[in-house]
């Protein structure tokens, strides 16, 4: 692996790792901590970490819960719903997830979507994707992927997340902390 800071390959070495949530909402509410993997650069005196890839930097949920929450604002909207209170109420209540919540996870989603779209074309077909609304956005997205009711939607997914981690080097979703101007454990 290569210094994300500086590029070296022995610069750095592990030290104490953090422990973070992980929460699932799907099938089932879950909420556990987990390891994350943390290095430092001898070279920079700067800190760097090793996210799991079903997580999304800087959010507690998962991608498939981030995902699947998606789907359900998604139907509530195609059913002329507006807002987000519609998949904020069928999540369980003890994830308190919010509205707001689910706004913030959409714009991330979609400028994750937009910033991988180059990438992400090289797979699928994107013609058919153009900037509107972000639900609109999101939803021809997930339309390309084939990403649909009723099939195993969160494995299809991780497949893509994974396909791109491993030709890029990057989150699809999110940015780790190594590439956002401060330093955090
Ligand atoms: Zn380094």
């Amino acid at each position: 692996m290569h210094c994300p800071i500086c590029g070296g390959v022995d610069c750095y070495r592990e030290i104490s790792c953090y422990w973070r949530y992980a929460i699932e909402l799907f099938p089932e509410f879950k909420k556990k901590r987990i390891p994350v993997a943390r290095f430092i650069c001898r070279r920079h005196r700067k800190t760097f970490s090793l996210l799991p890839i079903q997580l999304i930097p800087y959010f507690q949920y998962t991608v498939g819960a981030v995902v699947g929450t998606l789907f359900l604002g998604m139907g509530c909207w195609q059913m002329g719903q507006k807002g987000f209170h519609g998949a904020s109420v069928e999540v369980d209540p003890e994830s308190l997830v919010t509205p707001w919540l689910i706004t913030c996870w959409l714009v991330a989603v979609v400028q994750g979507l937009r910033r991988g779209h180059a990438v992400l074309r090289q797979f699928y077909n994107l013609d058919g994707i153009h900037t509107s609304g972000a639900w609109e956005e999101a939803a021809a997205y997930f339309a390309a992927f084939g990403l649909r009711p009723k099939i195993d939607r969160v494995s299809l997914l991780m497949d893509l997340v994974y396909r791109y981690s491993r030709r890029t080097g990057q989150f699809l979703l999110g940015t780790p902390s190594q590439y956002r101007g401060s330093v955090r454990p």
